[in-house]
């Protein structure tokens, strides 16, 4: 039967083997049946469609690793299936969601053939022709664009993250700076949205993924560790569980345990951020007890389980009271259902126990989609991600805000906390959390925040700025004469309350900004500069603003005045004068296409080695994240400064490339260098009498390196202190640190991130 479809009618040529049609039936038979229970008369035949239409639009085209490109969409559809739980439309839109993008079929003909929501979602799914202005980024453009689809379906999303997911299960065979850009869009954008999604296996196979490309050294070590200390996992589960299986059953719960350890990427996290051992972790796997056999339906049932397991699990071991969570009463805002509770197991080691019922834990795994499956129980279930999805359109309908702006103001949301309030009818808010009294009245009506003047806050008067708790009973007091000001934009934190004011503030800007904009052309032309877009693109950068209207603002308000341009000249033509430095001259590309044509210049097909005097490309090492020889680094291409080199683990490397992932130009350091670098070793322990001269030997004397600072501040008999040396390369730098650690009383030496 799967034969009719993938024998393609051209005679000529064959684009598929044998065996990669076999493959591709393979993969589509399993699609098919894992969306069984979803799929109704007549999907099959659409689906075909969609896979044939896909196939032939694809047919030239190979993945990097050389497996036909149809592979992927394929894989993609399965993901949907069988790790989200989504349906027909979704395994069609997945199977066709690189087509109109990569091949010669548009959005109209996808229509004709599959309807219109079908289209929808493709277009959702496709990236915008690039032709972005210098200071955007075509990145963030494209996200808000597939954000926008969103509001109308969220099956974008869902698929693309499937697409994403694929896409870094293959990175493998990418260039590095493919996956360095990739893997950092990843885990700045992807996994928080899989997060907020409730998409946890998604997001922790992201991260893991993330963390595998750009630290592969630490992600080895951790998996190792992982992996060998299995069975000594395996025993304390089975000597915990041991005494609860018996009473459990005795209370008549139906039940089974999962011990999964926690995933590779958060353990990497734990260990660099609280600078603690492998072995030290104590929470490094959590027991679950999920309960079986309690119908759906029957909520109260499902949380009184769970609560009795909880008893049983604390009559025999002590619970740690700061750690009991109660995520069944309040779910979490991405629907998460669940209790936790830490206790002191026999071994004298902490473990976390999680219990919910097999409903909340496929809600755990699959989060968004598997919502919708209980959906029909209980209408009431669903409400945070309801009210999520509500705040990610209002986020959505700012459409002056600049796109990196609008991707700022969104990752806050994913990562925000929430605040649940109620209004004075008590009907339920949640917003964020740290809202204030004004995001609410905002979040009630734009009219009413705009004339906000106060609010009651469980009937005592509070200022506008106060910032909600839990179970507060909020009333907003109004006045007509009340007008919006910018200070407003310093304590609200909901993006509905700050989209509407920076839209009331525009209304009266614009005034300021054509005004700002005359003052600015009169003086250039006084100065004898020509105002063109270079030009004010130069400015906009000189004065440090993200655009131009906020350029000209400055100056309509005479927050700059006029004649600070008078700088801005010195220093356009100190600029000139520099030479071997790249600056990349913005009329040499009026469009994308030029753009990169100008980065393939620099780029050339080579590494950029650091250090090498032949290169003839200038550089300089970002202050930032203070680059030595030996880092992980990348180079960066900006628009004044030339190349920039950063380390991988820099701070801002999420930022920039996941913004900018075309600017980035593979480097790595020449082998011969014989300059030193400054970096900055943070280290702290007891103090003790002669500890700064203890520390000085290792430096000056053994090692006799050069030391430029060294600060040291001591607190009830703890020292920490800051050492400023000069070193070569990073093992040079560890040998360095390792000599540090062992100075009696040192307990940590670490590499400070920035100077
Ligand atoms: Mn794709």
């Amino acid at each position: 039967m799967s034969q009719q479809i993938i024998n393609n009618k051209s005679p000529e040529k064959e684009y598929y083997s044998e065996t990669e049609k076999k493959e591709i039936s393979k993969r589509y038979r399993k699609i098919l049946n894992g969306a069984k229970e979803y799929i109704k008369e007549g999907d099959t035949r659409v689906i075909r469609k969609a896979l044939n239409i896909s196939m032939e639009a694809h047919k030239e085209m190979r993945r990097k690793s050389g497996e036909p490109y149809i592979y992927h969409p394929l894989e993609v559809a399965l993901i949907c299936v069988e790790e989200i739980g989504l349906g027909p439309t979704s395994i069609i839109c997945a199977l066709l969601h690189d087509v109109v993008e990569d091949t010669h079929i548009t959005l109209k003909e996808i229509e004709k053939d599959f309807g219109p929501k079908v289209a929808q979602i493709i277009d959702g799914l496709t990236k915008i022709a690039e032709n972005f202005e210098q200071t955007q980024s075509a990145q963030a453009e494209n996200f808000r664009k597939m954000l926008l689809t969103l509001s109308q379906d969220v099956r974008v999303i869902l698929i693309k993250l499937a697409d994403r997911l694929h896409n870094m299960r293959t990175l493998g065979s990418m260039a590095r700076n493919s996956q360095l850009k990739i893997a950092h869009e990843t885990i700045y954008i992807y996994a928080p949205l899989a997060h907020r999604l409730g998409l946890y296996q998604i997001k922790s196979e992201l991260e893991d993924l993330y963390l595998k490309y750009t630290e592969p050294e630490k992600y080895k070590e951790i998996s190792s560790k992982l992996s060998s200390s299995k069975t000594a996992r395996k025993r304390l589960i089975d000597g915990f569980m041991k005494p609860l299986n018996k009473r459990l059953a005795e209370a008549g719960l139906n039940f089974y345990i999962k011990g999964r350890p926690k995933h590779i990427y958060s353990i990497w996290k734990k260990l660099t951020t609280q600078n603690v051992s492998f072995e030290n972790i104590y929470d490094l796997f959590a027991i679950r007890i999920i309960i079986k056999g309690i119908p759906p339906a029957e909520h109260d049932k499902e949380k009184a389980a769970c609560w009795q397991a909880y008893s049983i699990v604390t009559d025999e071991y002590r619970p740690n009271p700061d750690r009991l969570k109660d995520w069944i009463s309040t779910p979490r805002a991405n629907g998460y259902e669940s209790l936790h509770t830490t206790v002191m197991s026999n071994q004298g080691v902490w473990v976390e126990v999680q219990i919910r019922t097999e409903r909340m834990d496929e809600i755990a795994e699959k989060g968004y989609a598997a919502h919708w499956k209980y959906k029909g129980t209980d209408t009431t279930l669903d409400k945070p991600l309801d009210q999520w999805l509500n705040q990610v359109r209002d986020t959505l309908a700012d459409k002056d805000n600049s796109a990196i702006e609008f991707l700022e103001d969104f990752r806050g949301n994913l990562f925000s906390e929430e605040v649940f309030v109620f209004t004075p009818k008590g009907d339920l808010k949640v917003l964020r959390k740290g809202a204030t009294v004004l995001d609410f009245a905002f979040d009630i009506h734009t009219e009413i925040g705009k004339k906000c003047t106060a609010g009651k806050v469980n009937s005592h008067l509070v200022p506008i700025s106060h910032v909600l708790q839990n179970g507060d009973q909020v009333e907003i007091l109004t006045t007509k004469n009340q007008k919006p000001s910018e200070d407003w934009l310093r304590f609200v934190v909901t993006s509905k309350a700050k989209a509407r004011i920076k839209d009331i503030l525009k209304e009266s800007n614009k005034t300021h900004i054509s005004e700002g904009k005359d003052i600015i052309y009169k003086k250039l032309k006084n100065l004898g500069i020509e105002p063109t877009l270079e030009v004010l693109n130069q400015l906009r950068a000189f004065f440090n603003k993200k655009d131009y209207n906020e350029l000209f603002y400055f100056f309509g308000k005479t927050y700059i005045q006029a004649d600070e341009i008078k700088k801005f000249k010195q220093e356009r033509e100190a600029m000139a004068n520099r030479q071997k430095k790249i600056v990349i001259d913005e009329k040499a590309f009026k469009d994308a296409k030029s753009f990169e044509k100008e980065i393939q210049k620099v780029k050339g097909n080579d590494t950029l080695l650091i250090g090498d005097d032949m290169q003839q490309i200038d550089f300089t090492l970002a202050r930032c994240c203070n680059p030595i020889p030996g880092d992980d680094v990348f180079g960066f291409l900006t628009i004044n400064e030339g190349i920039k080199i950063h380390r991988n683990l820099c701070p801002n490397a999420q930022q920039l490339l996941s913004n900018y992932g075309n600017r980035v130009i593979k480097a790595r350091w020449a082998s011969q260098l014989e300059k030193s670098y400054l970096v900055t070793i943070e280290l702290s322990g007891i103090d003790r009498v002669g500890m700064i001269q203890d520390i000085s030997k290792v430096i000056s004397g053994e090692l006799h390196i050069n030391m430029r600072g060294l600060s040291v501040e001591t607190f009830d008999g703890i020292f920490e202190g800051k050492i400023k040396v000069y070193v070569f390369d990073t093992k040079h730098l560890d040998i360095l640190i390792g000599k540090l650690e062992e100075i009696e009383g040192v307990n940590s030496v670490l590499r400070a991130a920035t100077e």
